[in-house]
């Protein structure tokens, strides 16, 4: 079955589908089936007389890509990223054979369509050939075809991507889809979709922590909806639940409202808590901070009562574009957000790009992206990139309170060189005479088990730290955060990473330096007890979970809770942990 086609099966029958609800709440709708975004493309017809001006439209975009991997393969020359060099040059090639130079302006004439469809009927017959294909390495050149064609897409569409899905009732649309990358999602924030629903994807992927920063309900891992669901049926998606329900009859309709509405109401609820000060019940103060992706997410952050950002993923503002952002632009980002929290904590977090948050046109570019060159690793092996952002960081900080975290720390050569890196910038900007905090805090996050492990070793040179549970879990129980395959094995209660997770709090509490979970686990009302006992107090999650989380707060005494988490600690049953924890929340 072609990609994107419905199976076969009576019309309007009613039926129910299971996977993993990343995003809780209720949204009934309307499918729109998503293809993708970067292949997406519109069809229009041109009049044979604009024909050689599409073909040159066309020409224009091949030759922008032609001189912008020209210029990507001089500085992989340039700099030490060889493994990059093949995958440019292959790309180069491909653009200069015939099947990309050629046959799409043969088709804009033939067909009279606009180039991008034309490009989309000649990349969807390569498609087809590649599958007749035996030889796995010939096989695997197809995702450079398809990226090929996607940057040329995407110069034939301007600088920036836009999403290419314009349903009719928006609203009310529910979005599916085979994948979504973070990427996509980031755009989705232009629209106002009721829901998403993915066949692949995990838990703690980014695409479904974008989801919950979206505040709207998803199901990732469904394996099947892209191909059951067609466009425009009625569908329920239960994100509490992980179920989808679709053409459902009209009981489980006025049942589906009717938790709908009581979702409502507890939510208006929970608003009364905004500016209630986070205590526990024997007054112990707790701080709930914010994690956010762009300086758009403001707005939600103050709805939610935050009392500061305790997570800026900045390489957000990477993303969906095919240049990077130079200093003033990012230095501009972090002030709106520093400026806006109004002298509340803002946490920057260095460039975390690799693994699923790819750059543009580095999507598929390593075999295995989580254990590769991401995050701090990446930023040290592009120190001028490194430089340009905490050099935009630096000049941010006066306008408030920012603190500088680096992400994925794994070495003392990480944090040696980080640290030189900041004194570099500093220095830049003292002899620019350029103002800035002199003394912002720096910070690492903590989500590799090295770095779980061997605390001591980074805690010295720190000033705070960060648990990334997300990370942490994923590369303890070496589990794909992405790969819906081993999703159901990803257990933020596995005893080795509760063992970790404690350890690291005492470790932090032991040297006095400040420590938060930054990770969806701090997010995870059922896990917030759990988290209090083992001695944490600063927690960052999406803004949609900071009502919620606060409310659990509320409600805990310490003194209480301290024996039963003590009994989670000494378990080494899941089961029995599960249970135990029940009790904790009960
Ligand atoms: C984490 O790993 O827990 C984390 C907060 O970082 P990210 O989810 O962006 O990898
Ligand atoms: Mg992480």
């Amino acid at each position: 079955m072609a990609d994107g086609a419905s199976a076969p099966r009576e019309y309007n029958i009613c039926f129910t589908m299971h996977g993993i609800g990343v995003s809780g709440g209720i949204a009934i709708g309307h499918a729109h089936l998503f293809t993708g975004m970067s292949t997406e493309v519109d069809h229009y017809e041109v009049a044979s007389y604009d024909v050689p001006r599409e073909q040159r439209r066309y020409d224009r975009a091949v030759k922008e890509v032609k001189d912008e991997l020209a210029g990507l393969a001089e500085s992989v020359r340039a700099s030490s990223a060889s493994e990059l060099a093949s995958f440019v040059n292959v790309h180069l090639m491909l653009l200069e054979d015939s099947a990309f130079s050629e046959v799409p302006r043969e088709i804009i004439k033939e067909e009279r369509c606009n180039a991008e469809w034309a490009l989309r009927l000649q990349l969807d017959e390569l498609t087809a050939q590649f599958d007749d294909i035996e030889d796995e390495y010939l096989k695997e050149r197809q995702n450079d075809v398809r990226q090929v064609a996607e940057r040329v897409l995407a110069a034939l569409a301007g600088s920036k991507r836009r999403i290419a899905v314009k349903p009719a009732r928006e609203e009310s649309a529910i979005l599916v889809a085979r994948d979504l990358s973070p990427a996509d999602v980031i755009l989705f924030r232009e629209h106002h979709f009721a829901a998403f629903v993915t066949d692949l994807g995990g838990a703690t992927s980014h695409t479904a922590i974008m989801a919950r920063s979206l505040a709207i309900p998803a199901i990732v891992a469904l394996h099947h909806a892209r191909h059951l669901v067609r466009e425009d049926e009625l569908v329920i998606v239960d994100g509490d639940q992980g179920v989808v329900i679709v053409n459902p009859d009209r009981a489980v309709l006025a049942e589906y409202r009717l938790k709908q509405n009581q979702a409502r109401i507890e939510k208006d609820k929970l608003k009364r808590l905004r500016t209630a000060p986070a205590a526990t019940l024997d007054g112990t103060p707790v701080h709930l901070h914010a994690n956010i992706e762009l300086p758009s997410d403001l707005e939600a952050v103050r709805a939610s009562g935050a009392t500061g950002v305790g997570l800026f993923r900045s390489e957000f503002l990477f993303m969906n574009r095919r240049d990077l952002p130079d200093e003033d632009e990012q230095y501009e980002a972090y002030r709106e957000v520093i400026e806006g929290m109004k002298g509340r904590p803002v946490t920057i977090r260095t460039l975390d790009i690799g693994a699923d948050k790819a750059l543009e046109g580095q999507e598929h570019d390593t075999e295995n992206p989580a254990l590769g060159l991401r995050a701090i690793r990446y930023c040290l092996a592009e120190p001028e990139l490194f430089n340009t952002q905490l050099r935009a960081i630096l000049r941010a900080s006066r306008h408030g309170k920012a603190m500088i975290l680096i992400p994925m720390l794994c070495s003392w050569n990480e944090l040696t060189q980080s640290i030189s890196a900041i004194a570099r910038a500093k220095e830049e900007l003292r002899t620019e005479g350029v103002k800035f905090d002199e003394y912002v805090p720096v910070g690492g996050m903590v989500e590799i088990p090295a770095a779980a492990i061997a605390l001591p070793m980074f805690i010295r040179k720190l000033d705070f730290l960060s648990i990334g549970t997300n990370d942490l879990i994923q590369y303890t129980l070496a589990i794909d955060r992405t790969d819906d395959t081993v999703a159901h094995l990803y257990d933020p209660l596995h005893p080795a990473v509760l063992s970790l997770l404690h350890g690291v709090i005492r470790t932090a509490q032991q040297h006095e330096k400040p420590i938060a979970v930054c990770g969806e686990m701090a997010g995870d009302v059922e896990l917030t007890r759990l988290l209090l006992g083992f001695g944490l107090r600063h927690f960052s999650m999406q803004p949609s979970s900071v009502l919620a989380v606060k409310q659990r707060v509320l409600g805990t005494s310490l003194p209480d809770i301290a024996p039963v988490v003590a009994r989670v600690l000494r378990s080494e049953e899941p089961e029995k942990i599960r249970q135990i924890l029940e009790k904790l929340n009960a």
